[in-house]
């Protein structure tokens, strides 16, 4: 139950083909499938497994240990199906592209070039290569570029494959020095409450509360709103090439501040034994939000998801682990007598219409994350809560008034301590 595991992660990323022959990729995701078909009928056959791989191999115009890959993936859903009798058996008649599976200095190959661009080559069939640069996530383009300069990491096997008729790469990378800790094997949970200008905190252990901080990020909401506006001005006068510029321009910004924000997450989590840090399940986001009517759901959605996943792969190069829960009514719950209701909450301000505790909503919510956090995932107990400390709001340096906050000085850093305490919004 304690084993650490591996730090592996998935890359994700489109493929910007130069070599002229996208078609050429396409083909060999519908040979694959063709593999992946060939091996299914063969198993369900009866055919030895051991022979499988060979014989497919032979048939299929792909690189060979592609094939195997292929191969081995399909034999895998196999034996999932025998597992776990309750699943569907595998198909062995869909058609359409299947993920071209590779492993990494034979079937694919990536390299660095002096402009700091990856380049790829994937060997689609036997001696035709589509070439071409990786394009995606600075976060995911930063791992890789580690990876590839590191001996701490290794590359593995890749997958190319068709999203929504875009060409993606996706890439195994493992670091071999460091592990994660299992998260079961946790003292403290860490509850991340992710808002539209700030974040919500609480660390929570057998002993109760131990901490709780706001972390506040106005300039990403203010910022965010301005480039909305200014983006659908541009797009009604039917500028779209300005509209892309300033779309760019934004991600950059947000990204920068993103990235800044779950590190001073990490590194605060760090100070608490065995930490986990829990968030909530995005997927299942739907009910818990109040959106309110200004903006649109995707306009709130995207830096949700990149604050969770930059502070997760963060936390993971420092050894912790991150969990994910259900968000299911976490911001109208009152953490001390357990009474959910809609009314508890009025924007930042909590009153627990039972017992009348009253608190920073956001705050609150993140107590409800690490309660169903130890729930899911933990052996010790949820303490009783019967009051809650003072909650301490950071927020990033600006330089000026801080309650005006001009929001593009890139130079300045660090967070600093404004001094307020209690609920403060
Ligand atoms: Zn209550």
């Amino acid at each position: 139950m304690t084993d650490a595991q591996a730090l592996v992660k998935t890359l994700d990323f489109q493929l910007d083909i130069q070599s002229d022959n996208e078609s050429l990729l396409y083909d060999a995701t519908l040979e694959a499938r063709s593999a992946y078909n060939e091996t299914i009928r063969l198993a369900k056959q009866g055919v030895d497994w051991d022979t499988i791989p060979d014989r497919v191999a032979d048939d299929a115009d792909l690189v060979k240990n592609t094939t195997q890959r292929v191969v081995a993936k399909a034999l895998g859903a196999m034996e999932n199906y025998y597992e776990y009798d309750d699943f569907d058996q595998p198909s062995h008649t869909k058609d359409g592209a299947y993920p071209l599976r590779a492993n990494y200095e034979e079937g694919y190959n990536l390299s660095l070039t002096d402009d700091g661009d990856v380049t790829f080559r994937i060997s689609a069939k036997p001696y035709k290569h589509v070439k071409g640069v990786l394009e995606g996530d600075d976060a995911h383009l930063d791992i890789l570029k580690t990876a590839l300069t590191s001996d701490e990491w290794k590359i593995g096997t890749a997958e190319a494959l068709f999203h929504n008729d875009n060409a993606e790469l996706h890439v195994n990378v493992t670091n071999t020095e460091q592990t994660v800790r299992d998260k079961q094997d946790s003292r403290t949970v860490v509850g991340v409450d992710v808002n539209e200008d700030n974040v919500a905190l609480t660390a929570l252990s057998e002993n109760g509360v131990e901490d709780t901080l706001v972390i506040a990020f106005p300039e990403i909401k203010f910022e965010r709103h301005r480039y909305f506006t200014m983006r659908k001005r541009v797009q009604n006068a039917g500028k779209d090439s300005i509209h892309d510029t300033l779309e760019g321009r934004e991600e950059r910004f947000v990204r920068d501040r993103l990235h800044k924000v779950s590190r001073h997450i990490v590194e605060w989590s760090r100070q608490f034994e065995k930490a986990c840090i829990v968030f909530e399940d995005l997927k299942e986001m739907r009910d818990s939000i109040d959106y309110g009517t200004r903006m649109n759901r995707r306009l709130h959605h995207l830096p949700f998801r990149a604050l969770q996943y930059y502070t997760s792969y963060k936390a993971s190069f420092e050894g912790i682990p991150a969990g994910w829960i259900d968000p299911y009514k976490t911001s109208q719950r009152c953490p001390l007598c357990g009474h959910a209701e809609r009314a508890n909450r009025n924007k930042k301000r909590f009153k627990c219409r039972d017992c009348g505790q009253q608190d920073h909503s956001d705050r609150g919510a993140s107590v409800n994350i690490a309660v169903k956090g130890i729930k899911k995932h933990q052996d010790w107990n949820v303490p009783a809560l019967n009051s809650l400390p003072v909650v301490r709001k950071v927020r990033r340096q600006a330089s000026g008034a801080v309650d005006a906050p001009t929001v593009t000085h890139d130079a300045v850093r660090g967070y600093q301590t404004d001094g307020i305490v209690g609920v403060s919004d």
